[in-house]
């Protein structure tokens, strides 16, 4: 069992906030979870798009320190792609950057792209 963190570091205000989560009812039917920011109240399509702060890694810095991304994949190119980018945010509707603040789709590439942390977040819940 993976212990959850509510911390994360929002890609809507960029800030280091916690995750509210609240049941979302249909009737009395649980149909799933808001997850949203606490600082700016960003509202994250699924676990997968929130950009959990990870405990182990020293990845608390602050707006003003922020090192460049680091380039830590091999070729760099097909891994530029919007879908490993934390500005990328799903929700049923769409992909979403939420840095352009436009439409993309997973496959797309971006001069602005930036490695999405992946933790434990693809433990199944
Ligand atoms: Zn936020």
């Amino acid at each position: 069992m993976t212990e959850k963190s509510n911390e994360l570091i929002c890609t809507a205000c960029g800030r280091e906030a916690l995750l509210l989560r609240k049941p979302v009812y249909e009737g009395f039917k649980k149909t799933g979870e808001s997850l949203t920011c606490s600082c700016c109240g960003h509202v994250y399509a699924d676990e997968e798009s929130v950009p959990f702060r990870l405990k182990r890694a020293q990845t608390i810095f602050s707006e003003a320190d922020r090192p460049r991304p680091v380039q830590v994949f091999n070729e760099g190119e097909n891994q530029t792609l919007c879908r490993y980018c934390v500005h990328y945010v799903v929700n049923p509707f769409m992909q979403w950057c939420s840095f352009h603040k436009k439409e993309v789709a997973a496959t797309d590439s971006c001069p602005k792209f930036e490695q999405k942390e992946v933790s434990e977040e693809t433990a199944e819940e």
